[in-house]
């Protein structure tokens, strides 16, 4: 990692500091406010409590949903902060801002070692704005930022990267954790290197295909985008995802895939129905033989045999994306059954992307799992090899 983490912060220089910490506690809620996941928060943890133990005024900051710039009173950040405390096992103080007097007179009344957590952050159309009052504003509550928030990293916001224009800024550990396993594990790969893409589009997975070409020994395709690579081929779909646009875009892959001597692999068979929902009719077909009026919603048996004996000779896996409509029980066999093979395949495993880790869960496999990003786009456009502006604005080791 060539960015400095709050490692490099001489320990001393910690206590009594007021310090912003960007975090990412954007969790799954019910429609009764309640947390569904708390991977998020819980992987904030170590940062926090490193913070504390070094007598620290901790104040953290996050987004949760997409308020769209206007207080929702569903969207506050009491239920975290509730949470936070059970995990932390001690006090957490919630304010109802993220700038402005009420706020400063709380950081004021903070000593060495408490937690503050302010109000999300995303109620401000200033954030997502990035402006530069608002992220000054920000900063002035502070005397250190720290961006902990992977997830965010993608975005140019105020909290995520203005914010670092006023303030000495550091990585913390979870930041520090993803950096390492995306991309030291997968540019520095044990070979075989492995990846298998999946998901609903090809369109939204081309720059990370065309990446992983560079690295990689063997690519698995599976999921929604399959279908495109096999129109690509010269071969009907039926009523399956396609992305008729793409179909040139696949062919580039296929030939690119070839010329660099990459093995690229299209499922062997498909489960098929009428209709992607549960209690339909299915069967199970060759990958050329999708009849007319049915759409693949899977991966068959043939194509878990074969992804199977990728997936054990692999030292190094990459996945991003589910190889079929994996919330619909019906459908989710194929990408269940590759997520155990994954986990027990030994190999260096990194997954990313939101529905790719629901998928992970789904299968009971996360503890078998190296590395769970927990960041969605933020994982990809990484692996992509696009700069990420919440990284970019810390400060060089
Ligand atoms: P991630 O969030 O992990 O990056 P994506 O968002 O790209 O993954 O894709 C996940 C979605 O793709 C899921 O909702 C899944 O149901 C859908 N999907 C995968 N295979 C198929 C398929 N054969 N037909 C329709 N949808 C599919
Ligand atoms: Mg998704």
């Amino acid at each position: 990692m060539n960015k400095k983490t709050i490692r490099d912060i001489p320990e001393g220089e910690l206590r009594g500091k007021r310090v912003l910490v960007r975090v990412d506690f954007n969790v799954p809620l019910d429609e009764n406010r309640n947390i569904t996941d708390d991977t998020r928060i819980v992987e904030s943890l170590p940062t926090i409590k490193y913070l504390v133990e070094r007598g620290a005024k901790v104040i953290l900051v996050s987004h949760l949903g997409r308020p769209k710039g206007k207080p929702k009173d569903e969207l506050r950040m009491d239920p975290i902060a509730r949470r936070l405390e059970e995990l932390l096992g001690r006090k957490v103080v919630k304010v109802d801002d993220c700038i402005g007097e009420e706020v400063k007179r709380a950081v004021a009344q903070l000593k060495d070692g408490d937690v503050l957590l302010l109000e999300n952050i995303r109620f401000y159309p200033e954030e997502e704005a990035n402006d530069e009052n608002f992220a000054r504003a920000l900063a002035e509550l502070a005397d250190i930022y720290v961006n902990d928030a992977f997830g965010a990293a993608h975005r140019a916001h105020a909290s995520t990267a203005g914010v670092a224009r006023f303030l000495p800024a550091y990585a913390g550990f979870l930041m520090e954790k993803e950096l390492e396993a995306l991309g030291e594990k997968l540019n520095n790969p044990v070979r075989p290197f492995l990846a298998i893409l999946g998901g609903a589009k090809v369109s939204s997975k081309i720059g990370v295909l065309r990446k992983l070409l560079e690295k990689v020994d063997v690519l698995l395709v599976g999921g929604g985008m399959s279908y495109t690579f096999i129109k690509a081929m010269g071969y009907e779909v039926g009523k399956s995802l396609l992305e008729e646009a793409m179909i040139e875009e696949a062919r580039g892959i296929l030939e690119a895939a070839k010329a660099r001597g990459v093995r690229f692999e299209l499922p062997e068979d498909f489960v098929v129905a009428p209709e992607g929902k549960e209690g339909v009719e299915t069967k199970i077909v060759d990958w050329d033989k999708i009849p007319p009026d049915m759409g693949g919603y899977d991966i068959g048996p043939k194509t878990v045999e074969k992804f199977g004996r990728y997936i054990r000779e692999a030292r190094t896996i990459f996945w991003n994306g589910p190889l079929g409509l994996f919330e619909v029980d019906l459908f989710a066999r194929g990408t269940i059954e590759i997520a155990r093979k994954v986990a027990e395949s030994g190999a260096v495993v990194v997954v990313g992307g939101g529905d790719t880790v629901a998928a992970i869960k789904k299968a009971g496999v996360e503890d078998k799992i190296t590395h769970i990003s927990t960041g969605g786009g933020a994982s990809l456009e990484f692996v992509e090899g696009r700069p990420l502006p919440g990284v970019e604005v810390l400060l060089d080791k």
